[in-house]
């Protein structure tokens, strides 16, 4: 996500060239054609919906734009246009450290792909990255923020490293109780997280189709559980696939505050709603943080300490699931 060698200016970055994406929404079922383009220094993301009237299908990938947050994360606009589904998007241009791009799409959803952030990742790690001549930005917890909504809660707290932890409770005996600790540095996203698919459940796609919703959903972009059973033919990526799929749901929408937070997010049970509540208050508490470059928060807070080697070594022992 970002770099930790001594000294080094850590910059923006934006893509080496546009990547197109075809494939399936999700939610809406319908085939959708993404391009995501470089952009200038400073820029953010931005979404640009190519089938409705031009000047009306820019959406800046921003919490604040968040309309929806049902079953993924849709971000809409002032005239109503609204792109659904960006979460694993979003967490692959973060992982892979793109501060800038242009998303055009012709259609409402992001493609889901394989339900994972991998294929994003791959074409990003192909095609490459450039460093732009302006320092990355990053927003700095110094005190905790924090939501809850019953039994769940999702905490922002200060940490030297950027850190997620989530917990998981499921009464589906295939999935129970899962935890899992990353600290999102270095290629940390791309081994341990990517990969992990997005899943559902054998009982409500009935009852989330008449919705409308999943039109796009199959066995080829999501895990379906059943009880004690995966559907799916080829099982697990990890053992604990569920967690990191969670894990990857939050860093994505955490994307969405426009530039990497230097945090230890801690979620229970959390969801995109939960998430996008604690953006919300994030950006309202602003004595609780500040807003600095990369580099001055890495000399501020000494990043380059034997602490995060320790924590390495730990979580790739707990990556041993990996299939
Ligand atoms: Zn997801």
């Amino acid at each position: 996500m970002f770099k930790t060698a001594n000294n080094e200016q850590v910059t923006q970055r934006t893509l080496r060239q546009s990547i197109t994406y075809v494939g399936i929404g999700l939610h809406n079922g319908k085939n959708v054609s993404m391009t995501v383009h470089p952009a200038e220094a400073g820029s953010g993301i931005h979404f640009l919906r190519k089938d409705v009237p031009m000047g009306e299908g820019l959406i800046p990938a921003r919490w604040y734009n968040v309309v929806d947050t049902s079953l993924s994360t849709a971000i809409g606009n002032e005239y109503g246009f609204r792109v659904d589904t960006v979460e694993h998007l979003m967490a692959a241009l973060s992982g892979c450290g793109v501060d800038n791009a242009l998303i055009e799409l012709d259609g409402p959803e992001v493609p889901i792909m394989d339900g994972s952030s991998h294929p994003f990742v791959s074409m990003i790690e192909r095609i490459g990255t450039v460093d732009q001549d302006s320092p990355r930005h990053a927003i700095w917890i110094q005190r905790p923020i924090e939501v809850r909504d019953g039994d769940k809660y999702a905490i922002l707290m200060p940490s030297d490293m950027p850190r997620i932890t989530v917990e998981i409770d499921f009464e589906h005996e295939a999935i129970g109780t899962q935890i899992l600790s990353v600290e999102m540095i270095n290629e940390a996203f791309h081994h341990q997280v990517s990969r992990a698919r997005t899943f559902g459940f054998a009982h409500q796609i009935e009852a989330l189709r008449k919705q409308g919703l999943a039109r796009g959903g199959s066995l080829r972009n999501a895990i379906l559980v059943d009880g004690d059973r995966i559907i799916n033919e080829e099982g697990l990526r990890f053992n604990d696939e569920f967690v990191r799929h969670k894990i990857l749901d939050a860093f994505g929408d955490l994307a969405l505050a426009g530039v990497p937070i230097m945090a230890h997010y801690y979620g229970r049970k959390p969801g995109h709603e939960l998430n996008s509540k604690l953006m919300t208050q994030m950006f309202e508490d602003r004595s609780s943080w500040s807003y600095t470059t990369v580099n001055d928060f890495e000399a501020l807070v000494g990043t380059q300490g034997p602490h995060s080697e320790e924590v390495r070594t730990n979580f790739e022992k707990s990556a041993d699931g990996r299939s």
